[in-house]
């Protein structure tokens, strides 16, 4: 069993000057300004509130952090809404934007279907976030360009968030936003990530061949951003799979009702699935909206299936799976069919090993031995699971506050966010985001991150009162 909104045990503010409940979010990636947004909208009673990032500004993340110009979301607008009681919010707001508006009049009078530059998701966000804020007098925001490098329980219940800055911050709720993995003190932020670096055509020219390793979206994005930097040369996309992301429809893809319960065994729902989307083509209906239908489930089969099926998911289906859900807008899978048809983009499956700007070595399927395929730059591209060794994940795990889930893949976490020890919820301690991924299905995408950080900040709301009633 779960207990949700476990009370702050023992401890009342004031010890330490402090009056309101002290709330930390660690990292200010899109997981975490959502949760912020969140929290300024569910919890009524004053708190203050911590943002701890190295990263300067708040910028969005990895997805989001220094977007190439035009490039765009795989997400329609429809559902990419911050609010959780308005799903038009974002298409409120873009008709709102006048400048976007004259640019896309023909959309008019909505924008739900379509898709839209990273930049402004970004700006979006950014702004419902400032407008949540502007709204509360009573909750003060420290942003701290800090690394957490631990999170401990001391002797009163609350949590000591050390970073290596001044004295450990004493705080009552903790929520890790850590996405992407955790980066070690000293390290600087991968460079090979969408956006980090931007190519620069001079510099490329020369190369004659280029290997992207994996074939998820960050592939396709780094593609089109050698492509549009003036890079002619040969490229290789290297994966495991070797699955590229396949295309959305033109118009939108409603779920569709599907015919009969699905399954709860995975080779009965793979079978299950395929059947769906035979059927739905042959009736004129697209797979698209089968796909969309059985992900409103996935949570809860999930959660039925047995560990040993779900190792199995991740060894062999995911990586299908993730080409379904992750789709791309139409003109951009065209794009990607076009670049492989000219054989200029080559898409090869293999699992790579080690790797420099010389090459790379692979393991082709069925051969034993390892091949070095000669390259002038390897852009790795891959996603990185969270790393549970790095600080503060290693800490939390060591002091018994966290566990990973079945499949190591991050922390054992619940659809309100909150971090598990077996069937019990640690107090005061969430988590959101991709550090659930291995616990709950499609937590990295933005509809279930806003809902799991709605859910985390009604729980911490219930808290706070409590605690206001009884201060
Ligand atoms: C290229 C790309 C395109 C995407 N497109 C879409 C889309 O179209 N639709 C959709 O729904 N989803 C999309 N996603 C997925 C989704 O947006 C991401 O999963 C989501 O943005 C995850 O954000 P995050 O904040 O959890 O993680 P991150 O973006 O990884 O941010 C984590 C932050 O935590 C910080 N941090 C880490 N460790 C510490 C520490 N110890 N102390 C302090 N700070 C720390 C990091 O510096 C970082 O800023 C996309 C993702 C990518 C990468």
């Amino acid at each position: 069993m779960t207990i949700h909104g476990s009370f702050l045990p023992l401890a009342r503010f004031g010890s330490d000057g402090v009056s309101v409940p002290r709330i930390a979010i660690v990292g200010r990636g899109f997981s975490g300004l959502m949760t912020a947004i969140a929290l300024l909208r569910r919890v009524r009673t004053p708190f203050e509130l911590q943002l701890f990032d190295p990263h300067p500004d708040i910028s969005g993340g990895q997805a989001l952090a220094g977007a190439q110009l035009g490039e765009i979301l795989n997400s329609r607008v429809r559902d990419l809404s911050v609010a959780d009681d308005d799903v038009d919010d974002f298409d409120t707001w873009l008709r709102g934007n006048a400048s976007f508006r004259n640019a896309v009049s023909a959309a008019i009078p909505g924008f739900r279907q379509i898709f839209v530059p990273k930049g402004m998701f970004s700006d979006y966000a950014y702004q419902r976030f400032s407008d949540a804020l502007a709204l509360r007098h009573d909750v003060s925001i420290r942003v701290r360009s800090e690394l957490v490098l631990s999170i401990a329980r001391r002797g009163d219940g609350r949590f000591a968030v050390a970073t290596g800055e001044g004295p450990a911050q004493t705080c009552d709720i903790v929520v890790l936003a850590t996405g992407y993995g955790t980066m070690r003190a000293g390290s600087s932020p991968p460079p090979e990530m969408p956006g980090a670096r931007p190519v620069r055509a001079r510099r490329l020219a020369p190369c004659p061949h280029i290997v992207l390793l994996g074939t998820g979206v960050r592939v396709v994005d780094r593609l089109f951003q050698l492509r549009d930097g003036g890079y002619a040369g040969r490229i290789t996309l290297l994966s495991a799979h070797g699955f590229l992301p396949r295309s959305h429809t033109r118009f939108a893809a409603d779920p569709m009702e599907l015919e009969g319960e699905i399954p709860h065994r995975l080779p009965e729902i793979v079978r299950f699935l395929r059947q769906a989307c035979r059927t739905a083509e042959e009736n004129g209906q697209n797979w698209q909206s089968v796909m969309n239908a059985f992900r409103k489930q996935a949570r809860s089969l999930w959660r039925d299936l047995p560990a040993a099926e779900k190792r199995r998911f991740n060894r062999h289906l995911r990586a299908i799976y993730d080409s379904h859900r992750n789709r791309l807008p139409e003109p951009h899978y065209l794009r990607l069919m076009r670049e492989l048809s000219t054989g200029g983009t080559v898409l090869r499956k293999g699992w790579a090993g080690s790797f420099s700007d010389d090459g790379v070595t692979v393991r082709w399927p069925g051969e034993a031995r390892e091949d070095f395929v000669a390259a002038s730059t390897v852009i790795d591209c891959r996603c990185a699971a969270p790393d549970l060794t790095a600080p503060p994940l290693s800490a939390l795990l060591q002091d018994g506050l966290a566990m990973p889930d079945e499949l190591g893949l991050g922390l054992l976490v619940n659809a309100h966010g909150e971090v598990l020890v077996g069937d019990q919820a640690t107090a005061n301690l969430y988590a959101v985001g991709p550090l659930g991924l291995g616990s709950l299905p499609d937590i990295d995408l933005v509809p279930e991150i806003v809902s799991q950080a709605y859910a985390a900040a009604g729980l911490v709301a219930r808290t706070c009162t409590a605690l206001a009633s009884t201060g």
